[in-house]
């Protein structure tokens, strides 16, 4: 008998064990667009990203930008790692149409996780995807959590010099969602610990102080290497090919090299905020370069 046509259904909802540490993986939200050479390209022929594209099945122009925050309960505290794109379509008029709405917090209490669970949010970064949830039409979405953000982003966006014309409106959102956060926040260098188990990594050049967060518990650990990578197959394989979301282009490329080297040496597991769905994988040593490896089972047995 005929039915009609459901839809697409995907998942939305990633949750693990980490040691003694829970882990869950939100898809926020995606946008799909075209450009992929000229977005992830670096400069290289399109016919090169094409023929890259081609090698591992993707489509040769467009492509899926997810938008990943994590959260870790480490069973004593439930710290979110970054708050997705939020109401930034629905409270900017300029921005309606141009990034998705985020669906954090109704994701979250599908998990069971109320706003004011949520003990400390660490922030990345300050471009808008990963603040764009702090604040919905003005009001603190978490309003019980603290904020945790490395000092060199922080003071980048609120010294306010030098920034380009294409960042300005980042900064006009670090302005909004970020800066009025200031007090209830700690700010941080490369090494601190967050709370017991997770310290910072310095990942600075796709922004001023980009941060990742090795989570180690019992014995397990992995790094959030937040936007390292912006392109699963793009970036790993062309790690040298420079990006124009990377706010300092040359130093994106040094931190990409480094962290793709030391994850794929010491075999360390992997989130990364814009890897596909469920955004958690392996890097592994590819000729000159890498391939992304994405997590099948390990996580569930
Ligand atoms: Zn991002």
């Amino acid at each position: 008998m005929a039915s009609d046509m459901k839809g697409p259904l995907r998942p939305t909802l990633y949750r693990f064990k980490l040691g003694a540490f829970e882990m869950m993986n939100v898809l926020d939200s995606l946008a799909v667009r075209g450009g992929l050479a000229d977005v992830h390209g670096g400069g290289a022929a399109p016919g090169e990203v094409a023929e890259l594209a081609k090698a591992h099945n993707i489509d040769p122009d467009r492509f899926e930008h997810p938008f990943v925050p994590v959260v870790v309960n480490t069973g004593k505290q439930v710290v979110l790692f970054d708050t997705g794109n939020g109401s930034l379509a629905r409270d900017n008029e300029a921005l309606k149409g141009r990034v998705p709405d985020g669906h954090l917090v109704e994701r979250l209490a599908q998990a069971g996780y109320k706003p004011d669970d949520i003990d400390v949010i660490c922030i990345t970064h300050c471009h808008p995807d990963h603040i764009g949830g702090n604040m919905s039409a003005g009001k603190e979405v978490f309003p019980k959590a603290r904020y945790v953000v490395a000092a060199a982003e922080f003071d980048y966006w609120k010294k306010n010099e030098g920034i380009s014309d294409a960042r300005k409106p980042t900064q006009m959102q670090f302005t909004k969602l970020m800066a009025p956060l200031a007090d209830k926040t700690t700010f941080i260098k490369s090494g601190d610990e967050v709370v017991p188990g997770i310290r910072a990594v310095d990942a600075s050049g796709h922004s001023a102080g980009l941060t990742a967060f090795h989570v180690e518990s019992a014995g397990k650990s992995l790094l959030i290497w937040a936007d390292t990578c912006l392109h699963y197959v793009c970036a790993p394989s062309h790690p040298e090919w420079t990006i124009g979301f990377d706010d300092d282009q040359q130093k994106a490329v040094a931190t990409r090299k480094r962290i793709l080297a030391m994850t794929s040496a010491e075999k360390m597991m992997v989130t990364g905020f814009h890897m596909p769905f469920p955004s958690i994988g392996w890097i592994e040593k590819a000729g000159n370069a890498y391939r992304w490896v994405p997590a099948t089972y390990q996580m569930n047995i």
